[in-house]
């Protein structure tokens, strides 16, 4: 026969006389609704030393028989304590321990994000220190005499922002952890194979709970519970037991395996990324320079160290992400992830890639809202955003810029060099300008919030763009044709165009675009970029200049490039031998040449970061 409330109630009235008892809570599956007839009663009594463990025993006694006995403190080992198995009206009664004190630490602790999973015998994971929180906030209180479980329940009820973003942080472990267990594939280890996955597995059922804001406090059952929140991977739940219910034991089975489960952590650090993609409106953008086409509702723009509007990882998921951290700490990036040659699974992949490993390496913060931007800055993080290079990767269907933004990507440039079927490109014979196909492309990405750029295209396409787009279009990395004639830098009326868009163009620091493609030339390529920034001031205002470098972190890939797709360039691209960079290091040199030449702080901070953060408060959405 069930305990009803009533005799639940006297049992805990009868605990808490006891001395060292300061209150009493039903936990487990019957406070949570979700037990069987069959379940346990699980008690958490709460107490503080010292505690009267034989007048525990003594209730013990009179509730289930002469041969119930109670455990001293921490005879469980350190985190379970302690308690009774006890049997009452043939129903499984089971008291626990519950150290008050050290539950008010821990909560105290996973409000500044501070957890542990210590080493617990029976609980293969560790014990998930911050359960103690959670066991209360799910708990229903029976008795609490002096009022402290019942308003540190309250307290409990809102799931720690910090201990959220830690979790979720911690995502890198899964990445590791299936790293390292390819290194055993060769011995057929299927025994350390199976230890990381599963290590990489619990994981990501925390860091779907604490994305989700959902106390996660049972190890046994925690894929199925991540597996039900809404904010799971598709099949979560199926995908983590197939991986380590068929892991097989050769290393093509394990190999089979481990790639299962680098795709399920990387959907998982994916769907743990999403915030809300509301962005509030709040003040109109600070003092400082201020473009005419500014709207007066646009929440403010975010501060950055360097803004970098234009930079190129190896296109290879193997890229070495962490070659970005050549920025300063602060920083914002895009980082290209596809042109012309890529479709949309490979630009996919890439960003995919690069979001996995980034966060694995813990330097980066990939962004999705201006409000990442700011928490990025405040924390010394580098702030990576994605751009594409082509509309190719769309291939043909305008929808897919709602699924390249949702993947991080907010910038795009609908032609690489040559015609596709957005319009014209800047290497082309003749130009027709914007297709029609193209300017629903612009309407899109203004109704989404991505970026219209007009690098690479045609003359009139930029021209085109510019008319079209609704919100400000820039020109992510591209010199002027007046300093330097090459078809891929911009007429002095693209720049017009562009700036009366409200938008910005950022000086590149290639060698070919600059005029200076020596080898040697480092300091002239420092002062080329100098002298196109300049020109563009005078010629559009300090408000409309920034820097997207169009760095190559593998200049050797880059150059294969060229010869691997030379149907994507041309001799304007190989008239000057190999092509040269101007590396993070050297741009970071550029603000000392323009304090040479009188330019004020204002200026340089808005050149370097302040314009680009204004056209992102003004079109991400
Ligand atoms: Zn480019």
């Amino acid at each position: 026969m069930a305990l009803d409330d009533g005799f639940l109630q006297d049992m805990a009235q009868q605990l808490c006389e006891v001395s060292g008892v300061v209150g009493v809570v039903l936990g487990g599956s019957r406070a949570r609704g979700v037990h069987t007839p069959e379940s346990d009663y699980d008690i958490g009594i709460y107490y503080r030393r010292p505690l009267d463990i034989s007048a525990l025993g003594d209730v013990a006694r009179t509730l289930a028989g002469p041969r119930a006995a109670v455990t001293d403190i921490g005879v469980w080992g350190p985190w379970v304590d302690g308690g009774a198995w006890l049997t009452i009206a043939d129903n499984a009664v089971d008291w626990l321990y519950r150290d008050l004190d050290r539950v008010q630490r821990i909560w105290t602790g996973v409000q500044e994000g501070a957890y542990g999973f210590p080493a617990q015998v029976g609980h293969p994971f560790g014990f998930a220190d911050f359960a103690y929180v959670g066991e209360l906030a799910l708990s229903i209180v029976l008795d609490d005499p002096t009022g402290e479980l019942t308003a540190l329940r309250a307290a409990a009820q809102e799931y720690p922002t910090a201990l959220s973003e830690n979790l979720v942080r911690r995502l890198w472990e899964s990445s590791f952890d299936v790293y390292i267990a390819r290194k055993a594939v060769g011995r057929g280890d299927a025994t350390f194979v199976a230890g990381c996955l599963f290590r990489a597995i619990e994981v990501c059922a925390h860091a779907l709970h604490a994305r989700a804001g959902r106390w996660l406090i049972n190890e046994k059952g925690a894929v199925a519970a991540a597996g039900r929140l809404s904010i799971a991977p598709e099949n979560f739940t199926y995908r983590a037991q197939s991986i380590i219910g068929t892991l097989g034991t050769t290393p093509a089975e394990l190999v089979r395996a481990l790639d299962a489960a680098d795709e399920l952590v990387r959907d998982t650090v994916l769907a743990c990324d999403i915030r809300p993609s509301a962005v509030v409106v709040t003040e109109p953008a600070p003092a400082g320079p201020e473009p005419e086409a500014a709207s007066r509702t646009t929440p403010a723009a975010p501060k950055m160290v360097l803004w970098e509007q234009h930079c190129c990882l190896p296109l290879q998921e193997n890229a070495d992400v962490t070659e970005l951290a050549r920025y300063p700490a602060g920083s914002f990036l895009s980082v290209n992830i596809g042109y012309s040659p890529q479709s949309k699974a490979q630009a996919s992949a890439l960003g995919h890639a690069f979001r996995r490993n980034a966060l694995w390496d813990g330097r980066f913060r990939p962004v999705q809202v201006l409000d990442d931007l700011t928490a990025a800055a405040e924390d010394g993080m580098i702030a990576l955003a994605f751009d594409l290079e082509d509309s190719g990767p769309l291939e043909g269907e305008v929808d897919n810029v709602r699924h390249f933004y949702d993947l991080g990507v907010r910038t795009m440039l609908p032609t690489y060099n040559y015609a596709n079927a957005a319009g014209c490109g800047c290497l082309d014979a003749e130009d027709t300008g914007l297709s029609a196909y193209g300017r629903d492309l612009v309407r899109e990405m203004n109704a989404v919030g991505m970026t219209v750029d007009g690098s690479h295209c045609s003359i009139r396409t930029g021209l085109e763009l510019a008319e079209a787009s609704e919100r400000p279009m820039i020109y992510s990395h591209a010199n002027f044709k007046s300093l330097w004639s090459h078809p891929r830098n911009i007429t002095d009326d693209q720049a017009r165009a562009c700036a009366a868009t409200g938008g910005v163009i950022g000086i590149n620091g290639v060698g070919i675009f600059l005029g200076v493609n020596g080898p040697e030339q480092h300091r002239d390529r420092v002062r080329a970029i100098a002298d196109h920034i300049a020109y563009g001031v005078d010629l559009v205002g300090v408000a409309h200049i920034g820097v997207g470098s169009d760095y190559s972190f593998d200049s050797a890939d880059f150059n294969l490039e060229l010869a691997t797709n030379p149907q994507a360039f041309s001799e304007a691209y190989t008239a000057w031998g190999p092509l040269q960079w101007v590396p993070p290091e050297d741009l970071l040199t550029v603000p000392a040449e323009l304090m040479r030449r009188g330019f004020d702080d204002a200026s340089i901070a808005a050149i370097f970061g302040g314009n680009f953060a204004r056209v992102a408060a003004q079109v991400w959405s």
